[in-house]
């Protein structure tokens, strides 16, 4: 590296290097992570290529080049995330929002809507950094609207993401596995939506991946030998604690929709079941309407 790195020259090495390590979105971390070591946003960046680092932000930049580089992912390093069109703090205790997931958000709004306008009962298990229970209860302020986790260490993060968006008093959370988290709330044949992205990577698929998901929390990715141990429990419980006519919107990956669809179709207590498919064509949500 020269003595005087520029922001322009500095980006254009860094993404030279992040592409050496096999990093395939380079150049965009590159300015992610400079952005966050000068506390702006990308488009400062593009505006003052030719302003020189301060030899304390070129410290603070070189050790964040060198986190990535070992493929930690940037959301991590940032602690932050955005979803939704909010920024979300994260750390290794939950799992890094993804945009795909906002279907499940844009899913429930939409069907909320053809509901009655007085408040309703929604149900977000998994919730993880609380991404999709604290997007909704921006959305839908008049609703009551309950989040769990098994881990109290993920709930924590969804604590502070309710309280940095101002949605703190209409959203409670609950420690515990899938819905034993709420069993103190009294909700049997209550809850008019139940909205969840749980756990569904088969396990032995979860050594496959980007080396960045080793980085996250196995809990909130391992969906046991086939991907369906956790989906399959989410769509029996769920049938105890929906009203009739109450959803359930939960994601899914490719390889588990043949085992839920026979599940959905072969249960007379759903009036409907059927998989959706994302923006890219890929079966996404499952979507269950109890009889
Ligand atoms: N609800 C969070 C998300 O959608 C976390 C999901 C999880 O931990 N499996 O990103």
């Amino acid at each position: 590296m020269s003595d005087v790195w520029r922001i322009l020259t500095i980006l254009e090495w860094t993404a030279g290097y992040f592409k050496q390590a096999n990093i395939e979105s380079a150049r965009l971390d590159a300015e992610l992570l400079l952005a966050h070591v000068l506390g702006k946003d990308r488009t400062a960046l593009y505006m003052n290529f030719d302003k020189p680092l301060l030899p304390f932000e070129l410290e603070a930049y070189k050790r964040l080049i060198q986190r990535r580089a070992k493929r930690e992912p940037v959301a991590y390093i940032t602690g932050t995330k955005e979803f939704w069109s909010l920024d979300f703090k994260v750390n290794k205790n939950v799992l890094i929002p993804r945009p795909e997931t906002e279907l499940l958000v844009q899913t429930l709004i939409e069907l909320r809507k053809r509901k009655a306008a007085h408040p309703l009962t929604i149900l977000d298990v998994c919730t993880g950094s609380g991404n999709i229970a604290v997007s909704l209860a921006k959305e839908l302020p008049d609703d009551r609207i309950l989040a769990g986790d098994i881990s109290s260490c993920a709930l924590e993060v969804a604590k502070e993401n309710a309280k940095l968006h101002g949605v703190d008093k209409g959203l409670s959370f609950y420690q515990g596995d899938l819905f034993a988290a709420f069993k103190g709330s009294n909700l049997a044949g209550g809850v008019d939506f139940i909205v969840s992205n749980p756990p569904y990577i088969p396990t032995q698929e979860l050594a496959g991946l980007a080396p960045e998901i080793d980085f996250e929390p196995r809990l909130a990715l391992d969906g046991g030998v086939s991907g369906v141990d956790i989906l399959k429990r989410i769509m029996q419980d769920a049938l105890k604690l929906l009203k009739p006519g109450g959803y359930l919107v939960m994601e899914t990956g490719i390889s588990q929709t043949k085992a839920l669809n026979e599940l959905g179709s072969n249960s007379p207590k759903w009036a409907g079941f059927k998989i959706c498919n994302d923006y890219s064509g890929l079966p996404r949500i499952a979507l269950g309407k109890k009889g």
